[in-house]
């Protein structure tokens, strides 16, 4: 007999991690959250309805994104004073990280009400994990601005954090990312994991002008975690050869 698991606590925010590509990435308890919640709080409303039919499960839906997260902060509250139980999740990965979230948890905090976290998938723990850099010290940088002397900037300031740097980047500037870090940190290891956990998940390791290089050849498409280890790291460079 499997053990009886107690029931979903009333009054409680649930932080669900949310697959980031493989679909079979979905934590039994994430689905017991979903499946046991009375709303889901998602970034995109329609994104979320379309994983919850994957996984056979029907939930009224609130959407919560950026633009709106203060405001539904308020309204979550008010559903968790009233004892419901509510699920928040993103797109892909874990709330909060580079993703709404940050907001409603400390709203939810400052009202004194509960928050929970359902762990699972993160991009930057798993890009960070298969990296072959050090993971024993890191710093999360996410997204850099977009103006470029704003980039140069965090770049520059990054110069004197130790550990290994983790950076999100969209596709359309990903050879831009690399055009910078082979300026400001030329010797470093840089590893890229293209899109983690699907089909044409690879890791790219070298030194940022090899990478650049190679870009240029081969312009790459999806999801990028853009990696750059401290200075004296060995290298597992260069990339591996174009199939
Ligand atoms: N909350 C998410 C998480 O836990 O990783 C991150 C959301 S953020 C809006 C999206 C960025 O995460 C992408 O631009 C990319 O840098 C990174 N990312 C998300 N999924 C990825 C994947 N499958 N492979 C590589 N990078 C990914």
């Amino acid at each position: 007999m499997p053990p009886t698991l107690p029931p979903l606590t009333p009054g409680t925010l649930y932080l669900v991690a949310t697959p980031i590509g493989n679909l079979e990435d979905i934590t039994l308890r994430a689905l017991r959250v979903l499946r046991e919640c009375d709303v889901v709080a998602a970034e995109d409303t329609r994104r979320t309805g379309q994983l919850l039919r994957h996984l056979d499960l029907s939930k009224p839906l609130l959407s919560c994104f950026h633009f709106n997260e203060a405001r539904r902060s308020e309204d979550i509250i008010g559903r968790l004073r009233r004892g419901e139980r509510v699920a928040l999740v993103t797109d892909a990965g874990s709330p909060g990280i580079s993703d709404p979230g940050e907001r409603v948890v400390k709203a939810t905090l400052a009202a004194g009400l509960r928050v929970e976290p359902v762990p699972g998938p993160c991009a930057l723990v798993a890009a960070l994990t298969a990296s072959g850099l050090p993971t024993n010290e890191f710093h999360f940088i996410g997204f850099l601005p977009h103006k470029s002397g704003a980039r140069r900037r965090k770049l520059e300031e990054s110069k004197e954090t130790a550990g290994t740097l983790v950076f999100y980047e969209s596709p359309y500037r990903v050879e831009k990312l690399l055009g910078e870090l082979a300026e400001v940190f030329p010797e470093r290891p840089v590893t890229l994991a293209r899109e983690l956990t699907k089909k044409f998940e690879e890791f790219l390791r070298g030194r940022p002008a090899e990478l650049l290089e190679r870009a240029r050849q081969r312009p790459w498409k999806g999801e990028f975690v853009v990696l750059v280890g401290p200075v004296d790291t060995p290298c597992f460079g260069p990339a591996p050869a174009e199939p």
